[in-house]
């Protein structure tokens, strides 16, 4: 079992720092800023053993050079497809993690559609999606297509219901009031909104979330449900037959009129 705990960055960010129980020497996935992680190192009496880097995106990578600049040598990984300065160790779907002094091993996948390149790391019964999957959302495209992020999620839709999705920002709440246009009359939805905002109202964080829950809340792994098609069809205003326009629908409905 991993000790995984959440770095707050930058206003939403999550840094999660990977250890074992008790264990002295700590990885983290993407460092967006080294100074909360080097904070955090020190007063935990930590060594950083490994960087894990899920896509290119600044607020991911930002602290990279700094913690290597602390830390000379430490392996850093990232996604083979996508150019991050200070990666060491490049990874392609399949690949397998170990990080020195962690007892787990992750698989990796390729997971495009927020960016092209982007990447998860699967392991003890966790997944470290990065701006992939969001707790009740998804990422936005920029560098992938629409069809690239529906498949992306597909797939984490199809692992064992009980996996944590650790997400890489706080945007929970947010999206749970999108979800709610999309779906006003499923009842889990209001039951998780009032749980995750009591969650909020303590100072916790809403991450990580596990995948059941995502599949009974989450629009964009939803779309294959009859609720969500009849809604994006309302909104797009003709039929839509597949799961993949549905899903090009509600992630574009959100682009354009939620934030
Ligand atoms: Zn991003
Ligand atoms: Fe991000």
């Amino acid at each position: 079992m991993l000790d995984i705990a959440p770095i707050a960055a930058f206003s939403d960010n999550y840094i999660w720092l990977l250890r074992n129980p008790g264990g002295r020497i700590a990885a983290v996935v993407d460092p967006g800023d080294e100074a909360p992680v080097l904070a955090y190192l020190a007063r935990e009496g930590l060594q950083l053993g490994a960087i894990l880097v899920t896509h290119h995106h600044a607020d991911h990578t930002g602290g990279v050079h700094e913690l290597l600049a602390a830390h000379p040598g430490i392996p850093v990984f990232g996604p083979a497809g996508e150019r991050i300065p200070g990666i060491s160790r490049p990874l392609r779907e399949g690949d397998r993690v170990r990080l020195e002094g962690i007892d787990a091993e992750f698989t990796v996948w390729d997971v495009p559609g927020h960016t092209a390149g982007h990447i998860a790391y699967y392991g003890a019964g966790a997944l470290f999606c990065g701006d992939t999957l969001f707790a009740a959302g998804c990422g936005r495209v920029f560098g992938g297509t629409l069809r690239d992020l529906h498949a992306s999620l597909q797939r984490i839709a199809a692992l064992p219901t009980d996996t944590l999705l650790f997400c890489a920002h706080e945007y929970t709440l947010d999206n749970l009031g999108f979800a709610q246009w999309v779906e006003p009359d499923n009842r889990e939805l209001s039951r998780r909104e009032a749980d995750e905002r009591a969650r909020r109202d303590r100072g916790e964080p809403t991450v990580p979330s596990v995948l059941g829950l995502e599949l009974a809340t989450n629009p964009f792994l939803r779309v294959g449900r009859e609720e969500v098609r009849r809604a994006a069809e309302r909104h797009a205003g003709r039929s839509l037959p597949t799961d993949q326009e549905v899903f090009a629908v509600v992630r574009t409905w959100k682009d354009r009129e939620y934030d």
